[in-house]
């Protein structure tokens, strides 16, 4: 999984003096380490929602991508494979599930 350079963000941003890794729980007024997801309190944070990183490919790492997939008709083709493949085993629950009923099947055939 390629992960994404983070964007330089927060032009403009106010910035606390002292405060910069801290932040105050609403509930009981404690000031603490921003990587705090649970107030001793019992507050506790909801992390924000990350930024979707949509519209930070270029056309060039879209190539480079297409490429390590083995060509656009290859990636075509795996992608409707993969529809095909996939869904009769997702329809069962997912790949162990089916993997089970295909045994069990199996087994019931030895036993005729
Ligand atoms: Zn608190």
């Amino acid at each position: 999984m390629a992960k994404v350079a983070k964007e330089t963000q927060g032009a403009g941003k106010k910035k606390k003096k002292g405060m910069q890794g801290k932040r105050k729980c609403p509930k009981c007024d404690r000031i603490m380490g921003v990587r705090v997801t649970t107030c001793d309190c019992g507050h506790v944070f909801i992390p924000k929602a990350k930024k979707k990183s949509g519209g930070e490919l270029s056309l060039g790492k879209i190539t480079d991508l297409i490429e390590q997939a083995g060509g656009l008709s290859a990636l075509k083709k795996a992608l409707s494979e993969y529809n095909r493949v996939v869904a009769p085993i997702e329809a069962l629950g997912g790949y162990d599930a089916a993997q089970a009923i295909l045994s069990k099947v199996e087994e019931i055939r030895a036993l005729k």
